[in-house]
């Protein structure tokens, strides 16, 4: 209901087409059947968190065309929900798919976790050249809805490479050109990854220069982060002070708290973001449902170890941990760090998740790596011993991953850290700011040791924060999967079920759906969304994908349109409503 007010953002005009379009889709549903697919003796749970109700759902032309009680009617195929709840589509904010989603487009570990929509470029990192890359899956035809942010971190690297410093004058300029030529691409905004590097270079005042152009085009600034562990109170309200700047809304991705010694902190720092909501900061959140984080292994290093210039941070990293006294220093920091401010002992809470260079350590934590490799080293009897062991096996691994050239970031490997309290996850959950998005991608069922919330986030969600634990009721939790997510990143005529909506829609049976990726053994799909289709095309029926691909781009609300600071403000009929329009002309 908060929300309300953000269901067609963008200027009149295009509220005007938009509403052009529903009224069409309404008048079309006056029209004598048949339906292109009849859903009926379903519990619908329509998103917007009111209470479900049992009623049919007739679809035409990819839209939801009635909704109601529609036995007798006429359609070319009747399905029978058999009393299981029909959900909208869950729709995702928060997932990286640069490259796993145009090499699997039909991205089956999500669509059977009942996703039909996401939102990439997160976390700073994005396709550097967001028209191609949409236009690229538009050509091949994805399985989901797809849109993306521009990332900051991708913008930098373009113009600065790996620099610690502030951009000089022309630099700026540069990457806000970047920001803006994104937006008109089809961006549903900026994002930022402030623990990654170059982003961890930019001060504030660059971050909010930048998301000043996304939020002038309509768009949207996604955060993760400068800290999520010690400092994370300062970094709330660095977020709250660059979106407040930029007058631009604010997403904190994967809200969280990593510090042992900040654990039960997630009710302070959500009072933090409701104050700055109730001084008029328009700020909402994300969350994943686990305890555990999944992320570079470089993370784990200090911000300098990473400075790269035009070199690139793995290179620089690499010659850095060559040098002995280059590389006690980086373990003198890490210790002084982990020990003295996070209150860690060992690295026991950090698992190796993916090392293509050597698979041999997926799954194993840096502990039994450092015991394994024990021979070689002194016995731990000082107190902080295995702490310094660690610190040692982690910068071998490091260096090692680096040099083979193989897997992801500066260290090339993949990790899964153990290190939130399932309390704080919990009430960030129950918050009604706060949606569900799985900071995942595209994963095939092998390889590597995945965190499971790439496959099982949406299922875990209801079988275990609503079925068994009951923290908010089942409407609700559809509520943060649907229309929440789907409305503040201005997708539109998604995320609710309603006459004129695209129909895209699930069937599940709540007692049913279970998350069976677990993090020992992370391969296995979501059970219990047996029917979902998108666009209303069946992509998945009966447990199985039917291979259609009816995803359509989510473009943002300033693809092909000039910027204000350009001079023109545009009132005719706006891509995103005229692409929907072109799209229901071939339907008919
Ligand atoms: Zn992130």
């Amino acid at each position: 209901v908060i929300f309300r007010d953000l269901s067609c953002r963008g200027p009149a005009a295009l509220l005007c087409v938009c509403v052009a379009l529903v009224a069409a889709g309404l008048a079309q549903s006056a029209l004598p059947a048949p339906f292109d697919l009849l859903i009926v003796n379903a519990r619908i749970v329509d998103g917007s968190g009111g209470a479900g109700y049992t009623g049919d759902i007739g679809i035409r032309g990819g839209r939801i065309a009635r909704i109601g009680r529609l036995a007798g009617s006429l359609a070319e195929r009747i399905v029978d929900a058999g009393g299981r709840v029909a959900a909208p589509g869950f729709v995702d904010v928060h997932v990286h798919v640069e490259e796993n989603l145009p090499a699997d487009p039909d991205a089956e570990n999500l669509v059977a976790d009942g996703v039909t929509a996401i939102v990439s470029g997160n976390c700073g990192a994005s396709d550097p050249h967001v028209g191609a890359w949409l236009g690229r899956l538009a050509q091949m035809g994805t399985a989901v809805n797809v849109g993306t942010l521009y990332g900051h971190n991708t913008a930098r690297t373009q113009v600065m490479g790996n620099a610690d410093r502030a951009p000089t004058r022309r630099e700026l300029a540069e990457m806000e050109s970047l920001v803006r030529l994104a937006m008109r691409d089809g961006a549903l905004g900026f994002s930022t990854g402030l623990i990654y590097s170059p982003g961890t270079f930019a001060k504030p005042a660059e971050v909010a220069a930048l998301a000043r152009i996304a939020g002038e085009s309509g768009g949207i600034y996604a955060t993760h982060m400068r800290s999520e562990n010690d400092r994370v109170f300062e970094s709330i309200e660095e977020s709250i002070a660059v979106a407040r700047k930029a007058r631009v809304p604010l997403q904190i991705s994967h809200f969280k708290v990593t510090s042992q010694r900040l654990w039960g902190s997630s009710a302070r720092m959500l009072a933090r973001v409701e104050a700055a909501r109730a001084a008029g900061v328009d700020v909402t959140l994300d969350e994943y449902p686990y305890t555990a984080s999944s992320s570079g292994l470089e993370v784990l290093l200090p911000d300098w170890a990473l400075e790269g210039g035009r070199e690139g941070s793995r290179h620089a990293l690499q010659r850095r941990l060559a040098s002995r006294t280059t590389r006690r220093s980086i373990a003198r920091e890490m210790y002084a760090r982990l020990h003295g401010v996070l209150g860690r002992s060992s690295l026991s809470y950090a698992v190796v998740s993916a090392a293509p260079w050597n698979p041999a350590l997926e799954g194993k934590t840096l502990r039994q790596i450092s015991l394994a490799s024990g021979g070689r080293r002194k016995p731990e009897r000082k107190s902080g011993a295995a702490l310094r062991a660690d610190i040692e096996t982690m910068l071998d691994v490091c260096a090692a991953g680096g040099a083979s050239g193989h897997g992801p970031g500066a260290c090339g490997t993949q990790m899964i850290y153990h290190s939130m309290d399932e309390t704080d996850v919990e009430r960030i959950f129950a918050s009604p700011l706060t949606m569900v998005a799985r900071d995942g991608g595209v994963t095939p069922l092998s390889a590597g040791n995945p965190h499971p919330r790439s496959f099982g986030t949406s299922a875990r969600v209801l079988a275990r924060f609503v079925r068994e634990r009951h923290l908010v009721p089942l409407e609700e939790a559809v509520r943060k999967m649907t229309s929440l997510p789907a409305q503040r990143f201005g997708l539109q005529d998604r995320g609710l079920l309603r006459e004129g909506f695209w129909a895209d829609l699930l069937l599940f049976d709540p007692d049913e759906v279970e998350d069976l990726s677990t993090f020992e053994d992370p391969h296995h799909y979501s059970r219990g969304f047996d029917f979902v289709a998108v666009n209303g095309v069946v992509v998945r029926e009966a447990g199985s994908p039917t291979c259609e691909r009816p995803g359509k781009i989510l473009y943002g609300p300033g693809f092909g349109r000039v910027t204000r600071r350009s001079g023109a403000t545009s009132g005719k009929c706006l891509p995103p409503c005229a692409e929907d329009r072109r799209a229901s002309r071939r339907w008919q």
